[in-house]
């Protein structure tokens, strides 16, 4: 197992570590099971993601004297839902953030944990919230004062708001979707670069995109080892935790630490991947600014639905490539500048200038679309 340097904190965690978010329902045995496995290949670092009290006793008794083998990290605002005590509910309040935190100590049977997350901080405005006085980011500060945690991340989605967090030395760790699939979508690759600039640790998250990467009906399939192999040669990632949710699965992942080089090499997929979402929009805003004031992306969104209504031939064949569309683009992930927000431009106002299309990376005629959706009108 590799071993590499979190940000500027003195864990060094191992490049494959441990989501446990696929275990919060699973009897003990096999949690024990999944965790005494990763210990012994060399797994060092653990995410509790949850705060749901059977999921935290099961970790707790997993753990019971091998904390001083582990890293392992909490997560603030990460709630229930009342007496549903194993429904989870994302919670904005700091004293209930609070609340939760200290059952997760209490539960693991632990005083302190090495990273606490910020969970699920995606809007700009939800993370001025956060960092505003007396936010869950305060909050944070103070447990760090009292030895409850060691440092402070956040968990995000988002690139516009995860770059303003890594740039504002508030964060020592960031937690990230990094996948081969969602990086296609532009404005996404810049946070790793951030990382690295920043020195923030860059711990990536849903590596295989829910295991859509590898569904039989995937565009273009991968193994294990090709995602691990591509998200750990990005610039600025530390680490990557998996979620298996058995023994098994997590053999899978760890056949990365001694598979050949042609087995890691996946840049042939990511090529035909490309050749894939050729031509097609995924509405993603990269062409922007318009100088007619077109808000491009929701223009052929509006039109590839009324379309969709009026002829089944368009329906198949759009279909078809909205399957591809939210295989990459999850609705999570899915950003628009608010600049975009405002544009109230017309299809027949379009000036056929183009700079539009040298934007695009899916290659898509904008102009032609354009013309074809101002037609229709
Ligand atoms: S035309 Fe290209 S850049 Fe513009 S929204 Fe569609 S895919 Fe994105
Ligand atoms: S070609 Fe039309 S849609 Fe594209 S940027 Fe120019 S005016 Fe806007």
């Amino acid at each position: 197992m590799e071993y590499r340097k979190l940000g500027q904190t003195d864990l060094k965690v191992s490049a494959i570590s441990l989501g446990t978010e696929h275990l919060w329902c699973k009897k003990l045995d096999l949690m024990n099971s999944v965790i005494s496995h990763s210990i012994d290949n060399g797994i060092n670092y653990f995410d509790v993601v949850f705060s749901f009290p059977e999921y935290l006793r099961n970790l707790g008794t997993c753990f019971k004297g091998k904390r001083d083998k582990v890293y392992l990290t909490g997560h603030l605002r990460s709630g229930t839902h009342g007496e549903r005590e194993h429904k989870y509910r994302l919670t904005t309040n700091v004293k209930e953030s609070e609340k939760y935190f200290n059952r997760v100590l209490k539960e693991l049977q632990t005083e302190y944990v090495d990273v606490a997350f910020i969970q699920m901080v995606n809007a700009l405005d939800d993370y001025h919230k956060v960092i505003e006085p007396g936010g869950v980011l305060d909050l944070a500060l103070r447990l760090k004062k009292e030895g409850k945690l060691r440092y402070i991340g956040m968990s995000m989605h988002k690139p516009a708001a995860a770059l303003e967090a890594v740039k504002s030395g508030k964060i020592d760790v960031l937690m990230y979707p990094i996948n081969i699939a969602w990086d296609l979508q532009p404005g996404r690759k810049e946070v790793c670069s951030a990382c690295f600039k920043e020195k923030v640790g860059l711990v990536a998250m849903k590596g295989f995109a829910g295991g859509r990467l590898f569904l039989k009906q995937a565009v273009v399939r991968f193994t294990p080892t090709q995602c691990l192999s591509y998200i750990l040669s990005q610039k600025g990632v530390t680490n990557v935790v998996i979620g298996p949710s058995d023994v098994e699965q997590l053999k899978e992942s760890l056949h990365y630490n001694e598979a050949s080089k042609k087995e890691k090499e996946y840049k042939y997929l990511i090529s035909k991947l490309n050749e894939e979402y050729s031509g097609i929009c995924i509405y993603c805003s990269h062409c922007q600014p318009c100088p007619a004031n077109i808000d491009i992306a929701s223009v052929f969104r509006n039109y590839d639905l009324k379309m969709m209504k009026k002829s089944p031939e368009y329906k198949k064949a759009l279909k078809k490539t909205d399957e591809k569309v939210r295989f990459i683009k999850p609705a999570w992930i899915r950003e628009k500048p608010a600049a975009v927000k405002k544009m109230k431009g017309k299809p027949q106002e379009c000036l056929e200038c183009g700079v539009c299309m040298e934007r695009c990376p899916f290659d898509v005629d904008i102009i032609s679309k354009m013309k074809q959706v101002a037609k229709s009108k």
